[in-house]
Formats: C-alpha cells, sequence, structure tokens
C-alpha cells in the first residue's frame, strides 16, 4: 500500500476530500474533526505525510505544534472554551486510528463530561527504575 496516496489526510490537504478548513499555513493544515468531542474539535496536521511522531521531522512537528497553540486561541475566543487538550495519538496501541500524523485540539467546558483517563502510581522504586531506563536511551 502506498501511504500518501491511500491517506485521507492527505487527500484533506489536496482537496479530494471536503474538510471543514480553518486555518492553512505553509507546512500545516487544521480542519474540523468530523465526530467531535465538543463542538470545535480540531485537528492539525502536516502537509507533508507522515504517520506518526515516530517518523515526522522535527521541523514539521515544530510546525504542527505552532498551529496547535493557534487554534488553542482561536476556540477560546470564538467559542469560550473554558481549556483546552492539546492531544495526539501515536501508532495503534496509543489509539491511532488514521495513519498520518495529527494533533486534537480539543476545546473543554468545565462539566463537559469528558473525563480525563486514570493513572496508577509506582511502586516504591519504580519511579526510579524507569527512569534510568529513559535516561540510558536518551544518552
Ligand atoms: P486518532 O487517529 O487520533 O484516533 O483520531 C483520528 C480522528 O480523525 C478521529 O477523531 C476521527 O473522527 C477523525 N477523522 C477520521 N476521518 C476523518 C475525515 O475524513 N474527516 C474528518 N474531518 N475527520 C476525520
Ligand atoms: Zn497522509
Amino acid at each position: 500500500m502506498n501511504a500518501e496516496k491511500d491517506c485521507i489526510f492527505c487527500k484533506i490537504v489536496a482537496g479530494e476530500i471536503p474538510a471543514h478548513k480553518v486555518y492553512e499555513d505553509e507546512k500545516t493544515y487544521a480542519f474540523l474533526d468530523r465526530t467531535p468531542i465538543n463542538q470545535g474539535h480540531t485537528l492539525v496536521i502536516p502537509k507533508k505525510h507522515a504517520a506518526d511522531v515516530f517518523e515526522i521531522e522535527e521541523s514539521e512537528w515544530q510546525a504542527v505544534m505552532k498551529t496547535a497553540r493557534v487554534v488553542a486561541h482561536a476556540l477560546e475566543k470564538a467559542l469560550g472554551a473554558e481549556g483546552v487538550n492539546v492531544d495526539t495519538n501515536n501508532r495503534a496501541a496509543a489509539g491511532q486510528v488514521v495513519f498520518h500524523s495529527h494533533v486534537h485540539v480539543i476545546p473543554r467546558f468545565s462539566g463537559d463530561g469528558f473525563e480525563h483517563w486514570k493513572g496508577h502510581p509506582y511502586a516504591p522504586g519504580e519511579a526510579e527504575t524507569i527512569r534510568m531506563k529513559v535516561l540510558s536511551a536518551l544518552s
């Protein structure tokens, strides 16, 4: 399969599939998610195809995050969003469904019922073990 040729979000950037565009610049494109968690839920994508945060070039990722910030301000101003979630799912294990890198910018309102995921505390000593593993990957 040709990832770009068959990619829904590449087709949206190319104008081959309709979308409710809210913002576009040289590197990025932002449009309303078709099944919003709250109205105004926006997806920000790089115009250049990359599957996920592991594959995308750093400069492309920076451009996407810059646009996510622009969109967050617009959602506050336009819709009265009291907060936003800026979220990105990467690979199937993390819930990614469309394999063209994207960031969700979700307007939030007090009491809108969208619950935060539940965390589990570390057992004694576990956090340090994990920290050492991450540090060794970074060195
Ligand atoms: P994820 O891959 O992060 O789980 O989410 C993909 C998101 O893309 C979903 O929220 C879904 O509603 C949205 N989506 C999938 N296909 C289309 C489409 O063709 N148009 C629009 N506007 N959104 C889409
Ligand atoms: Zn694509």
